[in-house]
Order: C-alpha cells, then sequence, then structure tokens
C-alpha cells in the first residue's frame, strides 16, 4: 500500500474543499473506512490523501424527526440504524435492511453514506488480476465467466450488482441524498445511481467534491423487507426486497416496491407495486401473485436464473412484513 496523509476536517464544507483539492493526486472522502479500506487493501485505490470525517460534529451522527421526515446524519452507523426506536417506528423497512447488513462489528463502523457508496462487490472488480471493463479494459468477465451473483436486471456492458442494503429501502421511502461542495445541495436517492450503459466505471452521479451531509425520508410505518442470503452473517444478500404500503380500511391504497442485489442500481417494480394497490390485507392468494410479476422482465444470465425465483419470495414476505406478519415456512 502506498503512504498517504489524513485530513481530519471540522466540517462537511472542509471536508468537501479538500477533497476538490487540487494539490493532491487522489484525495478520498473516508467515512467508517469498511470499503475503502478494502479498496486500497485490494489495490483498486491509491489515495495520496484520506480525508476522514470521523471528527464531524454537525449532526453527523444523530437521527431525528423533522417537519414529518426522518433526517439521519451521513455518519450515522448501521448498528445505529438498526437499533433506533425513531427509525424502527417510522421506518422499519430501513432499520430491518441496516441490521440484516454484514456483521455487528462492519455495523458498528459502516455509515449510511458509505453504505450508499461503497463499491460493487463484482469478484473480477475486486481481483487485480482481471482488468475488466470497469477498471478500464475492455472485457465484462462475468459474461463468459462466474456470473452467479450478477445482475438479473439492466446489466450490460457490466453486470454487476448494487451492493447497498439501504439504497432499496430509501427509495422506497422517497429518500433524498443532502449534499455539499457542488452546484446542487440536494439529489433524490432514486436518482443517484446510474446504470453501467450511462458509464462503466462509476455506480453514482456525483462529482468529486461533492460530500453527503444527511439523508431524509418519509415516515414509512407500513414498510418491510426480505433479504435472502447463503449465510446469515458476514455475506451480502442474494436478492433482496422493499415494500412500503399505504393500507386504510383494510385495503392496500399504494405500494412501491424496490429491489436489490438484482440490478446494477436499485431496482423498483412498478408493476408489483400497481398489482399490490387495491388488495385486501388479508388476500395472502392475491399478494403472492402480485409478487409473482417481480422476475417478468428478468434477463438471467447462464449462473443465476435462480435469483428470479428468490426476488419473488423475497417480495411476498416484505410484503407480509410491511402488514405485520411474518411469512410462514418457505414460499
Ligand atoms: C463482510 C462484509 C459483509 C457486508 N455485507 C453487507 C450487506 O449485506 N449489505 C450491505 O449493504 N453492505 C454490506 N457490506 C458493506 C458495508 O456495509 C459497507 O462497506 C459500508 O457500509 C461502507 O460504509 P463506510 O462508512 O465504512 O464507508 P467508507 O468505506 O468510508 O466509504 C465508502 C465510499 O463512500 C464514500 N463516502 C463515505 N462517506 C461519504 C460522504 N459523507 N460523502 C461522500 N462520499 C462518502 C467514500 O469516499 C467511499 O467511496 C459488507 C461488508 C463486509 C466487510
Ligand atoms: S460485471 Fe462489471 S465489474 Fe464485474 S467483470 Fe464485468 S465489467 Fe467488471
Amino acid at each position: 500500500m502506498k503512504s498517504f496523509a489524513i485530513a481530519r476536517p471540522g466540517s462537511h464544507a472542509a471536508a468537501a474543499k479538500l477533497a476538490a483539492d487540487k494539490t493532491y493526486t487522489l484525495p478520498v472522502i473516508k467515512s467508517g473506512g469498511i470499503d475503502i479500506i478494502d479498496q486500497m487493501k485490494e489495490g483498486l485505490l491509491e489515495p495520496d490523501l484520506l480525508v476522514h470525517l470521523g471528527s464531524i460534529g454537525e449532526g453527523a451522527a444523530t437521527i431525528s424527526m423533522e417537519g414529518g421526515r426522518l433526517r439521519i446524519g451521513a455518519g450515522v452507523t448501521l448498528a445505529q440504524i438498526a437499533s433506533s426506536p425513531i427509525v424502527i417506528e417510522h421506518c422499519p423497512v430501513l432499520a430491518q435492511t441496516a441490521a440484516s447488513a454484514a456483521t455487528p462489528a462492519v455495523r458498528n463502523m459502516a455509515t449510511i453514506a458509505g453504505n450508499l457508496l461503497q463499491r460493487p462487490r463484482c469478484w473480477y472488480f475486486r481481483q487485480h488480476q482481471f482488468d475488466c471493463l470497469k477498471k478500464g479494459g475492455g472485457t465484462c468477465y462475468a459474461v463468459e465467466g462466474e456470473n452467479k451473483y450478477h445482475a438479473i436486471f439492466g446489466g450490460g456492458p457490466c453486470h454487476i450488482v448494487h451492493p447497498s442494503n439501504l439504497a432499496p429501502a430509501l427509495v422506497v421511502a422517497g429518500g433524498v441524498a443532502h449534499l455539499v461542495g457542488g452546484k446542487r445541495t440536494s439529489i433524490p436517492i432514486a436518482d443517484l445511481f446510474h446504470t453501467p450503459d450511462k458509464g462503466v466505471r462509476t455506480e453514482h452521479v456525483l462529482e468529486p467534491g461533492e460530500v453527503l451531509t444527511h439523508l431524509t425520508c418519509d415516515a414509512a410505518p407500513a414498510s418491510g423487507f426480505c433479504g435472502i442470503k447463503e449465510k446469515q452473517s458476514f455475506d451480502w444478500p442474494l436478492a433482496f426486497a422493499c415494500v412500503g404500503l399505504r393500507v386504510t380500511d383494510g385495503t392496500i391504497q399504494s405500494a412501491g416496491v424496490c429491489a436489490g442485489a438484482v440490478a446494477p442500481v436499485p431496482w423498483s417494480l412498478p408493476r408489483v407495486a400497481e398489482a399490490l394497490a387495491g388488495v385486501k390485507v388479508g388476500d395472502d392468494a392475491a399478494i403472492r401473485a402480485a409478487a409473482v410479476l417481480s422476475g417478468q422482465d428478468a434477463r438471467p444470465m447462464r449462473d443465476n436464473g435462480y435469483k428470479v425465483r428468490l426476488l419473488g419470495v423475497a417480495v411476498h414476505r416484505a410484503a407480509l412484513k410491511a402488514l405485520g406478519r411474518e411469512a410462514e415456512g418457505l414460499s
């Protein structure tokens, strides 16, 4: 690993200035450091300045309700989100996605901003031997190679899945990222990420020097998450679903459904949402039928067709969780 300097700015604005400072070849923002340090160890990134956000006050690590919306500082950890009574009450899907991510040790360090902006886990990308498209090479090795964990929607020319648990939950809850250091001051989470056809080297639309200060989202009290994993800990999900419902008089009035680990961006499923609207909360057959629609436009690769079925199961269970019920047995 090459040597690097560390800066400890006292504000997000000062961090943004340092991140855009041309005196350095590659200044990089560091929050919890879980992904950044991994990338440095893997030889993917050689910064000469780490701009460490750990010392910033400004509400960077606090959770509150403001004007009916949830406000979460960029430096709030996944462990704080998972155990926050405010998040559990007002946006359970966010608490559940945070609780399910990684391991207790990782959740204690990992921040919400870093979770959204972490780089993909494609094994070809993470191995320095493979100079794939995302690293400026000429090939996506996943096309002909091992693609068990890759995208079934929205792939090409790169077929990563977006690694963040929290991003789909925030899409369902109308999340917004608030920024300093650039021309804009906010961006909806639904617009934060781009598909590989819009640029294969990056996953999000932030410019160098734009720093996330906090997130806001709507209260979504009837919301739920279901992730299906090979291991219960120390792993990313194979497929997961976040569902938010608006229910009155025992009927689902409207729904938001967003899938994760199946596409290069959080993957909204509007047809499933439409099919859920008008369904009686006790009508399991109709909820299951809506969930099955989630796989309709999937384009699996050689080894990942299993994700289509997993996603239907995850959507069904997440919808039941949003209604305050757990699925019985396997679907
Ligand atoms: C074993 C293991 C299992 C895991 N399983 C899961 C899982 O199931 N689900 C899941 O979602 N994640 C999982 N993760 C990933 C983990 O959650 C992320 O690596 C972590 O959330 C990153 O947060 P961080 O604060 O450490 O970010 P950092 O590593 O500090 O930064 C990550 C990126 O965000 C940028 N950044 C950070 N803060 C800001 C800011 N305020 N403004 C602008 N840019 C910023 C950094 O420049 C960097 O590019 C797992 C990780 C491990 C090691
Ligand atoms: S899926 Fe993307 S990151 Fe993985 S090998 Fe292909 S181009 Fe590289």
